[in-house]
């Protein structure tokens, strides 16, 4: 499995180096109904994404948003979470919507629907691609940004560790999280049965309430 392990409460790692997560703790679920060992190989985002594509690796899980374009290079499982594109901005910016990035510099994770989204409303000129998230933060922080577009689960510990900056109220876009798999897989039918099965029994709902607290 490829993953970026810097997207809190999905993919992270403990001090101890160790892999945790809402998809972590998904895919060592799916790996033990199919009876395989799961390895898990941490890269960039972008890298998650190739890596599939390129055959490298099996399966990609890093809170992964299906799109149309994607649904052209690689194939999805059947979806398993719901993301939210939240726009984060210093306290009293005058960005208080979406139309309010017109003109401003956007902070985004390279190779994100967050990037994609905004590069196409406001101009590639308008938007810098950070390595990861909390680099993108700690931008927004220093002044070289004035709002991050990030998926919401993420955008709320950033918040969180970072008095001063606020996740807006309207956000910018809803999207599904899908397994990203190579096209034609055949490990695809296979993952959507283990899938179907967890989110059944409910272990998926308990893995999602072992990382976010309401
Ligand atoms: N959900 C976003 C995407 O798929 C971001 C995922 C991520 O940064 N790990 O583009």
């Amino acid at each position: 499995m490829a993953t970026n392990a810097a997207f809190p409460p999905y993919e992270m790692t403990t001090d101890a180096g160790e892999f945790e997560g809402i998809d972590i703790d998904t895919a060592k679920a799916i790996a033990e109904k199919l009876g395989l060992e799961l390895q898990i190989d941490d890269m960039d985002f972008d890298a998650a994404l190739l890596s599939v594509q390129q055959g490298k690796a099996d399966i990609v899980m890093a809170g992964v948003t299906v799109t149309d374009e994607r649904k052209a290079v690689m194939d999805f499982s059947d979806s398993y979470a719901t993301g939210i594109q939240s726009i984060i901005v210093p306290e009293g910016s005058d960005i208080t919507s979406p139309d309010d990035l017109a003109g401003k510099k956007i902070g985004t994770q390279r190779g994100t629907t967050g990037y994609i989204y905004c590069s196409d409303d406001f101009g590639d000129d308008a938007v810098v691609a950070y390595d990861d998230g909390l680099t993108a933060v700690q931008a927004l922080n220093n002044g070289q940004v004035d709002a991050v577009v990030i998926d919401n689960a993420p955008a709320k510990e950033f918040v969180a560790a970072n008095p001063g900056l606020v996740i807006l109220d309207t956000s910018y876009a809803e999207e599904d999280y899908a397994i990203g798999l190579a096209k034609g897989s055949a490990l695809e039918d296979a993952v959507n049965a283990a899938l179907e099965e967890l989110k059944a029994d409910g272990t998926l709902q308990s893995i999602v309430d072992k990382y976010i607290t309401a």
